[in-house]
């Protein structure tokens, strides 16, 4: 029996025990995956002693890449996958692929600030609620963005947003987005900005899937 290669971390050479004066043990799979993820490795295992730390570093850059990703993502969405009212606009010629809704749920921020006078507190919720249902709103338009991509489109028609307050929780507001997404055919409307933010869009949502999936056994640890 060749017990060589169980004996030794293959990263760091370090002996592998398990006894009552230490234990050095190799890591799971997808701690491994993790780690190479991060540091954009190949390597084969990771043991305790050279991967406890890096695991904890590695997840945590990780998670930052997934933010910064989504952003990226939702301001390319902004630039290059129009949703407009109209049902129908002039110069586009596009296929209809299909109706995408999303929600999103925010809570309002009202209610809070009990010891303002009545005219303060009813400017600064309503500039506060203003700015929570604006960025509610953007959330779920991105949502059928992703949507309308997932399905293969380019733009959204017939976009509708929808408000209400939802169940006996005062101060939590839905936002509920429907559309028509459509591919258009002739491309050719669209500006040079849109076409790179179109490829932009593919490459991040190729990155964050690779990521996403290497992070979702730890999803619970964050
Ligand atoms: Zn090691």
């Amino acid at each position: 029996m060749n017990t060589m290669s169980q004996d030794y971390c293959p990263n760091c050479k370090a002996q592998l025990k398990d006894s009552m004066f230490g234990t050095n043990k190799m890591l799971a799979q997808s701690v491994t995956d993790v780690i190479n993820a991060a540091n954009e490795k190949e390597t084969l295992g990771y043991c305790n002693k050279c991967g406890d730390d890096l695991f904890v570093t590695s997840l945590s850059k990780l998670r930052g890449d997934i933010k910064r990703l989504k952003h990226d993502l939702a301001t390319s969405y902004q630039i290059a996958i129009p949703a407009i009212t109209i049902p129908n606009p002039a110069k586009w010629e596009y296929e209809v692929l299909g109706l995408v809704t999303a929600q999103s749920v925010t809570g309002t921020g009202l209610f809070s600030e009990v010891n303002m006078t009545i005219s303060d507190a009813l400017g600064k919720e309503s500039e506060s609620m203003n700015k929570k249902i604006a960025e509610a709103e953007i959330v779920c338009v991105n949502r059928l963005r992703d949507k309308t991509v997932e399905m293969g489109g380019n733009a959204i028609v017939a976009l509708n947003i929808d408000y209400s307050e939802i169940g006996s929780l005062r101060g939590m507001l839905m936002v509920c987005c429907t559309g028509t997404a459509i591919k258009i055919t002739n491309t050719t409307i669209l500006n040079i900005g849109v076409q790179k933010a179109l490829t932009d869009i593919s490459n991040y949502r190729r990155d964050l899937n690779i990521i996403l999936a290497v992070c979702k056994p730890y999803e619970s640890l964050s």
